[in-house]
């Protein structure tokens, strides 16, 4: 539910959010099912 199942279009920045599910990354956690906070940009 909310989760944008690998459609996101956001980069993956610092203070982003990856779900670990399904490698969506999102800037609100609560968009993704599985969140994890990305500490580094490439
Ligand atoms: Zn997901």
């Amino acid at each position: 539910m909310g989760c944008k199942k690998g459609q996101s279009t956001a980069k993956p920045k610092s203070g982003r959010y990856r779900c670990k599910d399904c490698q969506a990354v999102v800037r609100k956690k609560d968009e993704v099912c599985d969140p994890k906070k990305i500490k580094k940009a490439e």
